[in-house]
């Protein structure tokens, strides 16, 4: 991950590219901060779950199963999140990568990725 990601102390949004998340898209960018709050108790809860599988109440709890459907639910979540302005512009509406929306996750466009990055 790149160190420059996040929100710095300035206040401001910085993307998976590093660069500073344009004005239209901080509320996206909000909502990416709150995902990354999410999955970071996800690990918590995670973590805890290892602990309780040492208590003889837990005899039958699946922790193996349960540790993997949590880890498909936190990939769902990252892979969902916010990553970068999308290479179209303001009126392409129809965007088959950002459906109108102007940002893409890292995961939905890694073919045009790199275009992304060089247009800006
Ligand atoms: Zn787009």
């Amino acid at each position: 991950m790149n160190s420059a990601w996040g929100k710095h102390a300035s206040g401001r949004h910085y993307d998976g590219t590093g660069r500073p998340v344009p004005s239209y898209l901080e509320e996206a960018f909000c909502t990416r901060a709150q995902m990354e709050k999410w999955c970071a108790r996800l690990g918590k809860l995670r973590a805890t779950l290892a602990g309780i599988q040492l208590h003889q109440g837990a005899l039958w709890l699946d922790v193996p199963a349960c540790q993997r459907l949590l880890e498909q639910v936190g990939r769902l979540v990252v892979d969902a999140m916010p990553f970068t302005k999308c290479a179209c512009s303001a009126n392409e509406m129809n965007c088959e990568h950002c459906k109108g929306q102007r940002w893409v996750t890292a995961k939905r466009m890694p073919g045009r990725l790199g275009e992304v990055v060089a247009s800006k």
